[in-house]
């Protein structure tokens, strides 16, 4: 069998492959890491600068840099950070080449043609700025602050979306992070243990760790990788959930293939199972649960068998997992996932895997769920516009919610349809400020429509993203490597170790090139231009990081003296608050009219003829953000499509292939990309990899490059408690050389 690998040949493999392989391999194709004579003659000026955070995805490890004559020409990690370490990945390696990218923007742009074909013209800052503020205060007078949508994204992005919340008081805020990715984790687990989990499970001393659709080792944040890498070297058995043989299925202990979608029901037998045979914690629900005979009473018709059926599993291969799991409580990561908006049923599940947690009293447990307490810092405020709940879409005229337990923000789905109707107000002004809505958001159509309706549209960006296209004001803003920033703080990983805690600020690593400006100046000024000067809280982005660092008694010139990570002894993270509970009937969600106790929703089925279409990470991009990175692009060009090897071959389909995509609502694929044959796939699903294919000619090198799957998700799920998006309710069939190919049963 082919999934037969050693566990020595898995940490060899996927994940630190994932990590270093394409790196090297990128790094051997560049020159310029080469000793160069010069160098070798030692006439070079060169020096080290400390103090920066990596922005090439959320995880923000924490940097060091080597310049030569200026130019930044290596990154690697801050030997001082007790996070990511010297360790980065590729991406971070990488972020040299987004910083000299020659396609980044450079100038303010103003689009002189149509939106989603525009004709750019170089403006002026002043210019720039003065209609943006004149044309955002214009929507403002004609409908009122709530005219304006914004489409936030990145550390940049938080203090315009502020202002905007805040100051000019819209509610129509929406961001990618919640409500394309873990808003609904973070709000099932508030529900059930009143806070959101993040990432930090015990890894390094679990015995145990369950992942229900994470593939780390594709989803590369290195800090994570490296602590369930020492988890898994020390011994802890591996389970992951997966309709695909990914990274971490390849590694596990039990690899479990389950249909799409019925994660749910597998959860639900194992709960049930723990409970009917008397293997969950009973010391812990008797101190810390809540609402655990309705609990009980709810789940008890999940038997394995039913679930077995559900979810189309062995019954034994459940039971061992929940054995697995009981014989290793209370050190059980089970990991609360990130990207968890799949199905538009995503809340139960999510509450189903707090609840798992819970009845193996693995909260705040030696290899179990512990959030480690970090230290605290400030941050600074915007003043406060008085807005009343009339102005919400999330609201009806009684004052109900919609979505009564939506994550911060409004649903994107209410702002789309909010704009596309005018009903109950119109929705003119849109800023997107780091956020690609059209890559990002199902239904890209409604997406572009929802644009073109606008009366104004700006957008602040690094790169000339496809939803760039759709901006009449295009402003360039600095890289992460050219700015002073955010403060991040944090823990060690691995709690056996000393306890430290960390605060680090990003210092720029060069100066800014071109005319790209950073985010206090751009909002400062279109504040001022909108009338709202009294309410600007900072001058400068320094002012603002020594603000945040000043609640720490600590300042920027202090940090720059420690080279941008300031230290200090930690707190014993296994204490369990006093007041900790876990509620495994939550009455107040019930009361709002979803199920109190977690509850299996079933999906919609994969139509006859077609393949659900799933997608994911992989180590070497951030989705669409990294497209153009010439490194990334060489390490993986374009997005293979998996297929399960025995529908291959009845399709006639060999690995390389050149195929594209319809969906069943008829969306076709804009470009082609090659064929994964495989066994690790479920013959009722294709698998690719998120944010390829570019549309903008402006991306020289990510342009047309694999298969935009976005493009192929415009079937609309809205999880009912939160109001995010389901993504994976797609179908497709696949098209070779012109004829479209049913997927066989
Ligand atoms: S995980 Fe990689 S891309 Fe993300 S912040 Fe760390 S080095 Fe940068």
């Amino acid at each position: 069998m082919a999934f037969n690998v050693t566990r020595r040949r898995f940490l060899q493999s996927a994940s630190l492959a994932a990590v270093s392989i394409p790196l090297s391999k990128v790094v051997s194709a560049e020159t310029s890491f080469t000793p160069s004579p010069l160098e070798a003659k030692g006439t070079l000026n060169e020096e080290k600068v400390a103090g920066g955070i990596c922005e090439m995805c959320f995880w923000r490890c924490q940097l060091v840099g080597k310049k030569r004559d200026g130019r930044l020409i290596k990154l690697e990690g801050n030997p001082k950070s007790i996070d990511n370490g010297t360790s980065i990945c590729a991406r971070g390696n990488a972020g040299i080449k987004l910083l000299y990218d020659p396609d980044r923007l450079k100038y303010p742009l103003k689009n002189v043609g149509e939106r989603g074909k525009p004709v750019w013209k170089k403006i002026s800052w002043d210019e720039a700025l003065k209609e943006c503020s004149t044309r955002l205060k214009t929507v403002v007078d004609k409908y009122g602050p709530q005219g304006i949508a914004v489409f936030p994204h990145g550390s940049s992005a938080k203090y315009p979306m502020h202002f905007f919340e805040r100051t000019v008081g819209t509610h129509n805020v929406s961001e990618a992070s919640f409500y394309q990715c873990r808003g609904i984790r973070d709000m099932a687990y508030v529900a059930t243990t009143g806070k959101p989990p993040g990432e930090k499970v015990d890894m390094p001393n679990a015995k145990a760790i369950l992942l229900v659709g994470s593939h780390i080792g594709e989803n590369v944040h290195v800090s994570h990788v490296k602590a369930y890498i020492k988890g898994l070297q020390r011994g802890a058995k591996l389970i992951v959930v997966d309709p695909r043989y990914s990274a971490a299925a390849a590694k596990s202990d039990i690899w479990v293939k389950i249909k799409p979608g019925t994660d749910t029901a597998f959860l639900l037998a194992i709960m049930n199972y723990l409970v009917k045979n008397e293997k969950y914690d009973v010391d812990f629900i008797d101190e810390h649960g809540e609402g655990f005979d309705e609990f009980k009473a709810g789940i008890s018709e999940w038997t394995l068998e039913k679930a077995a059926k559900e979810c189309e599993l062995d019954p034994k291969q459940i039971q061992e997992v929940a054995d697995l799991l009981a014989d290793s409580a209370p050190s059980v990561s089970i990991h609360p996932g990130r990207h968890v908006s799949w199905y538009g049923n995503d809340f139960q599940r999510q509450r189903s895997l707090a609840c798992l947690t819970g009845l193996l009293g693995a909260y705040y447990s030696k290899g179990g769920w512990v959030p480690g307490k970090g230290p605290k810092v400030g941050g600074v405020s915007w003043a406060k516009h008085d807005h009343g709940l009339e102005h919400n879409l999330n609201y009806n005229e009684d004052e109900e919610a919609k979505y009564p337990l939506h994550p911060p923000g409004t649903p994107t789905e209410l702002i789309r349809d909010a704009a596309l109707t005018g009903k109950p107000y119109p929705i003119k002004g849109c800023v997107m400020w780091g956020q690609n809505p059209i890559q990002t958001i199902p239904g890209p159509d409604k997406m572009k429509d929802v644009l073109k309706q606008m009366d104004f549209v700006m957008c602040v960006d690094v790169m000339p993203t496809d939803a760039t296209m759709y901006a009449d004001i295009l402003l360039p803003e600095v890289s992460y490597l050219e700015r002073y920033d955010l403060v991040k703080t944090g823990t060690q990983w691995d709690f056996s170790e000393k306890q430290q805690q960390y605060i680090a600020a990003r210092f720029p690593l060069v100066e800014p090139m071109f005319e790209r400006k950073d985010q206090i100046f751009i909002t400062n000024a279109i504040a001022e231009g909108m009338g709202y000067k009294d309410a600007i809280p900072v001058k400068t982005v320094e002012e603002m990081v020594d603000k945040n660092l000043k609640v720490a008694g600590l300042s920027l010139d202090q940090l720059k003296k420690e080279d941008g990570i300031h230290l200090q002894d930690g707190k014993d993270p296994y204490t369990m608050p006093e007041d900790f509970e876990v509620l495994f009937y939550n009455e107040d969600v019930e009361d709002l009219g979803f199920p109190g106790v977690p509850t299996y929703i079933p999906v919609d089925q994969v139509p006859g003829g077609y393949a659900r279409l799933l997608y994911g990470r992989v180590p070497v991009h951030t989705f669409n953000r990294t497209q153009n990175n010439t490194w990334l692009h060489q390490a993986m060009p374009e997005n293979p499509v998996w297929v399960n090897d025995q529908v291959a071959a009845k399709l006639g389909l060999k690995e390389g292939d050149q195929v594209g995509f319809i969906n069943s609502e008829g969306a076709k694929s804009r470009t082609t990309t090659s064929v994964k044959v495989t066994p690790g796939m479920r013959k009722d699903c294709v698998y690719m990899a998120h944010g390829y294919g570019s549309a903008n000619p402006l991306m020289t090198v990510g342009v047309d490059a694999g298969v935009d799957d976005q493009s192929l998700i415009t079937k609309i799920s809205v999880d009912p408690e939160t109001g995010a998006h389901g993504m994976r309710n797609n179908f497709v069939k696949l098209i070779k050389d012109g004829k479209v190919l049913d997927i066989p049963a």
